[in-house]
């Protein structure tokens, strides 16, 4: 087993802040590093030490491995923690930590490899037991792209195998436009991922979007932490999150997560994973695991008071998982709000000074954010400022505090996404938790003048 006693924190932003707080709870020393943007920034402030590792571009800084591991070097750090995004699922990032001595807080690089490839874990998901959505068995060609979208039935839904954020996807929904669809689809994976291979799924009309939390020892232990419904999303991002999902019971809850949890033991995963599925009349259908820790994770640790992170340091230093299945028990519903600096009807993103900022408090509520009056927001990054969570016993109590909480929360100098939340939080069908995939970008059309 090896001890784990300085942590490198290779992101910036509210994760960052989120990782460095596990750190300090377990007693663990804290490097930041950051952009010349980022210089001011709350996660830099409240580390025990910091590295400037480049210019404002991410490619020069948070994607730059090089920058990176002098920094480790310099600072002594033995692990990196690598949040979400950057450089959090980069199979070469892992590898070359390992060859440093340095832990990567993550799966094995094989593993990150597998789950990255879409057509090699849905063939994994397969093997492992996952239900999946029916389609091709790998690649289409030109050559069978009409015999495998009649075979799977239209619509049917063409993907890139090294897909991310929606990107190289189309919709044929009848054989008139499979042949225009299928050619979109690979220039759009080419120009986007430098790989243009796509395979094809059969299309579902109005799924849910469930995914299932997992943590692996990687000794062949492994734990689910239920689901978390995240079926409120615009162009395939996600808004708003909840666990429960209101669409399952504790029967559903508990099939799914077994499966997830004996797959994760079967493969022997480490760390901490996310099984995403589609869930249409009763059914799921695997899409994609992420090998990393979530944005929506602390919906998950509110519903279970489970630190994820914790356990991600756990694993990662060979001290094993803190609970076993059998000790988890989910309380109540937690919903999260991305609290984005855009206009909260066209999402166009809005940098700037942050004037006031008041997080709202109380009983039930968690403000994960660096941000701060007189914060200036960077335009270089993602417009995620932060994310409120908030726990009620039931599910209505929980949307009666929310409603509290969003009255309270004060952002001035920026527009933010907060209106809208006020908006959904009065809605019918979303008290109802009546709601797919679909259901979001439906109401902004319905309701844009
Ligand atoms: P990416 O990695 O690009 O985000 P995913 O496979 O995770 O791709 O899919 C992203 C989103 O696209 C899903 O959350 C869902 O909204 C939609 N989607 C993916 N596969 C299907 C499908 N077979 N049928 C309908 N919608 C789908």
């Amino acid at each position: 087993m090896s001890t784990i006693s300085k942590i490198l924190i290779a992101n910036r932003g509210e994760i960052a802040l989120r990782v460095l707080r596990a750190c300090k709870e377990l007693g663990i020393a804290t490097v930041a590093v950051h952009s010349t943007a980022d210089a001011d920034a709350m996660h830099v402030r409240l580390a025990d030490e910091s590295v400037c590792i480049g210019p404002p571009p991410s490619r020069d800084s948070y994607l730059n491995i090089h920058q990176i591991v002098a920094a480790c070097e310099i600072t002594g750090a033995d692990a990196v923690h690598p949040g979400y995004g950057f450089l959090s699922e980069n199979a070469k990032f892992a590898d070359i930590l390992e060859a440093h001595g340095i832990t990567f807080i993550g799966p094995t690089a094989e593993h990150i490899r597998l789950m990255g490839d879409k057509i090699t874990a849905k063939q994994t998901a397969v093997e492992l037991g996952i239900p999946v959505v029916p389609g091709s068995d790998g690649e289409v060609t030109p050559e069978n792209v009409l015999e495998t979208a009649r075979k799977i039935g239209f619509p049917v839904l063409i993907k890139a195998t090294a897909g991310g954020g929606g990107r190289g996807m189309k919709v044929a929904k009848t054989e008139g436009e499979l042949e225009e669809a299928f050619n979109t689809a690979r220039t759009e994976a080419a120009a986007a991922f430098g790989n243009p291979a796509v395979y094809m799924e059969k299309y579902l009309g109005k799924p849910r979007h469930i995914e299932v939390q997992v943590v692996g020892d990687g000794e062949g232990n492994a734990i689910h932490l239920g689901e978390r419904d995240c079926s409120l999303q615009r162009r395939h991002q996600k808004v708003w999150e909840e666990a429960n999902s209101p669409a399952l019971n504790v029967e559903q809850r508990m099939k799914i997560g077994k499966i997830c949890a004996d797959a994760m033991k079967k493969m022997k995963y480490r760390g901490a994973g996310t099984i995403e599925f589609l869930y249409e009349n009763g059914e799921f259908y695997f899409i994609e695991m992420n090998t990393r820790l979530q944005v929506e994770h602390p919906i998950t640790e509110a519903i279970t008071g489970i630190d994820l992170v914790h356990e991600q340091i756990r694993v990662a230093s060979g001290a094993g998982l803190s609970v076993t299945q059998d000790e988890i028990t989910f309380s109540g519903h937690a919903i999260e709000c991305r609290i984005n600096a855009e206009d909260p009807r066209t999402f166009v993103p809005s940098p700037g000074t942050i004037t006031h900022f008041h997080a709202p408090g109380g009983l039930g509520v968690r403000v994960d954010s660096g941000a701060y009056a007189g914060y200036k927001i960077p335009p270089y990054y993602d417009s995620l400022i932060g994310k409120l969570i908030v726990h009620g016993r039931t599910r209505v109590e929980c949307m009666m505090r929310l409603r509290r909480v969003l009255d309270e929360f004060v952002v001035d100098g920026i527009k933010t996404t907060l209106p809208l939340f006020q908006d959904l939080v009065a809605n019918q069908d979303i008290a109802n938790g009546d709601y797919d995939i679909h259901w979001l970008e439906d109401y902004l059309a319905r309701t844009s003048a």
